[in-house]
């Protein structure tokens, strides 16, 4: 249910219409971004009556929100959802370029990727310290070590970090240490952790588990939103179908899809929605042209090397190349490159 106040409405009177959510033992969520303001409410909103907010001053209208997805649908917010990060907004007519390894793996191989891609003008830089991966016999990540040097970028570089939390014991510190927490594929699902990423002040890149719908992932993104968190990027990373010749199927339906219904920005990572380096630079354009907010993409100095997915890894070359080509595409879909400074 979705409480739209009337224009200039008195603090007061939204602060009632706030209390009066609270004793039915529903939760109130204010929804900025608004030219008017309106409060979200979510539990079990069937008990309320929409008469009842309707009588009270300021309300100017009462709707319900038909989605089983609530706070993050586009019926409870018209508006896109801008995320502001530094001086490096997330949504609405950007598009963000998140680029590094897959992986930490030591602090000279951090330092020399991170530093090509912040003379592109890269700001957002990837790279998992911890990594859930399938099979308990391959790297599992630097772990803390490799938060340090991750902490390290951010201070001596100025980048902004993107690492992936894999478990609420040590979601505190990645916190302390990212600015964007990223929730993999194979924790989409993963509720408690959802709930506690929640509570933090920290933007999340969810991306969408590997065998989940559209809605799951939006119904996996209410849980963050629930909690009051509602600085959740959408990522499409591609999903499991039949196809055998390339490691997912990237779904780039999900994009002009997550729009429709959502006002939370849509990334798509074509690295493991291919997960072929040289096929990466189509579909990452293709997502572009489908209306994606941003793209996350591997990049590694020595993809031959890497202890992780390095044979889906741009090389810092080839990921300039593709650089430029979206520069050029961006306009044509209305967006802008903000935090890329050509450097030709
Ligand atoms: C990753 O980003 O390196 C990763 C493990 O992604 P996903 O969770 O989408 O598999
Ligand atoms: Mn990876």
């Amino acid at each position: 249910m979705v409480i739209m106040m009337k224009l200039n409405a008195p603090q007061a009177d939204v602060e009632k219409v706030k209390e009066k959510i609270l004793t039915e033992n529903c939760k109130a969520h204010l929804i900025t971004g608004n030219f008017k303001i309106a409060i979200g409410v979510t539990g079990q909103t069937n008990k309320l009556s929409e008469e009842e907010f309707l009588t009270m001053d300021s309300v100017e209208d009462v709707v319900r929100v038909s989605k089983p997805y609530k706070l993050v649908s586009r019926e409870m917010k018209a508006q896109d959802t801008i995320i502001n990060i530094d001086d490096s907004p997330i949504g609405g007519q950007e598009l963000t370029i998140i680029a590094g390894p897959c992986s930490v793996e030591s602090r000279q191989q951090l330092f020399d990727i991170a530093g090509e891609l912040k003379e592109m003008g890269i700001k957002y830089f990837r790279a998992g310290a911890y990594k859930p991966r399938s099979s308990p016999y391959s790297f599992q990540g630097l772990k803390e070590k490799g938060l340090e040097y991750l902490a390290d970028v951010r201070k001596e570089l100025g980048m902004l970090i993107v690492t992936e939390a894999k478990d609420t014991t040590t979601l505190p510190l990645i916190s302390e240490c990212s600015d964007i927490i990223q929730i993999g594929a194979r924790n989409m699902q993963n509720f408690s952790l959802l709930e506690e990423v929640g509570k933090l002040s920290n933007p999340v890149l969810l991306k969408r588990g590997l065998a989940a719908t559209i809605e799951d992932l939006l119904m996996s993104a209410e849980y963050i939103l629930s909690e009051g968190n509602y600085n959740v990027i959408l990522c499409e990373r591609g999903i499991r179908t039949f196809e055998t010749m390339t490691r997912n199927t990237l779904d780039l339906n999900a994009v002009p899809m997550i729009k429709k219904n959502s006002h939370l920005p849509i990334f798509v990572d074509p690295s493991h929605g291919i997960g072929i380096a040289d096929k990466v630079p189509p579909m990452a354009l293709a997502a572009v042209a489908a209306g994606a907010d941003g793209l996350i993409i591997e990049v590694h100095n020595h993809p031959d090397k890497a202890l992780s997915d390095g044979f889906q890894s741009l090389t810092p070359k080839n990921f300039k190349i593709l650089l430029d080509k979206l520069s050029q595409l961006a306009p044509i879909v209305n967006k802008k490159m903000g935090n890329y400074v050509s450097i030709n």
